[in-house]
């Protein structure tokens, strides 16, 4: 494989992490990768829901060898200005939630599939004409009930509109190490549409941090190389030894 990989999809304690952002730069140093910084974004109080919190964040990833992105969270409203996000490297968009309901409440019987499907694609849809985001995290996520039929449920057609999606908006799609998705079917007809990608650990926690087996292995299944891959324009600076 032709690329050096680098995990755009971290997560800090400046949302639901447990990594500090000095964490995350060492174990990138160590495990020899670029890294990005994507904190949540959106409302509520583990997010990035103010300006205020969102010059803090940024500003603390600045002083970092490290990209500072957002992850925004496309099926809720985003409470931090257009101004400040222009300022990030890249910006991530995921969906966890769609009219109010939360894709990791088990409780919740989505019954109507083929609805959720089109408020899943409109809602990619309609924030990447505001946000024109970088990357979708995790593309197909679904509700925690229907994660087991993801294939039976994404890979047909879906697929197909998504891929039709990512070419329109130029937004890469994440091969998430953490999350099922997408499959290897979607990854091998996105690649030959010309459909670029990235790769994401969605780390929460230290030991994840960097981590991209899942990611890497369907990248060499599929027969990616560098010109594939979405990469952030910034240069990071030297990392210190
Ligand atoms: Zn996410
Ligand atoms: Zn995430």
């Amino acid at each position: 494989m032709d690329f050096s990989p680098a995990d755009l999809h971290i997560h800090s304690t400046f949302s639901d992490g447990t990594t500090t952002l000095e964490q995350i730069a060492a174990i990138a140093r160590e495990r020899g990768m670029d890294a990005g910084v994507a904190d949540h974004c959106g409302p509520g109080s583990f997010q990035l829901d103010t300006d205020q919190r969102f010059e803090r964040y940024f500003e603390a990833v600045s002083r970092l060898p490290v990209y500072r992105s957002v992850e925004l969270d496309l099926g809720r409203e985003i409470t931090v200005s257009p101004g400040n996000l222009e300022r990030c490297d890249y910006l991530i968009g995921g969906v966890h939630s769609l009219d109010g309901r939360d894709f990791f409440d088990g409780s919740l019987d989505w019954e109507d599939v083929p609805s959720l499907l089109d408020r899943m694609l409109e809602t990619i849809e309609e924030k990447a004409r505001i946000f024109a985001f970088d990357i979708l995290a995790h593309p197909g996520l679904l509700p925690v009930n229907l994660r087991p039929r993801r294939g039976d449920i994404l890979d047909g057609r879906w697929g197909d509109r998504l891929i039709g999606l990512a070419l329109e908006h130029g937004f890469a799609l994440e091969i998430s190490s953490r999350w099922e998705v997408p499959s290897a079917g979607i990854i091998k007809r996105a690649a030959s549409a010309g459909v670029r990608f990235s790769l994401g650990s969605d780390a929460h926690r230290p030991e994840q941090v960097c981590r991209l087996d899942r990611s890497l292995a369907l990248a060499r299944e599929c027969g990616l190389d560098g010109a594939d891959l979405f990469r952030p324009a910034r240069q990071l600076a030297e990392k210190i030894a």
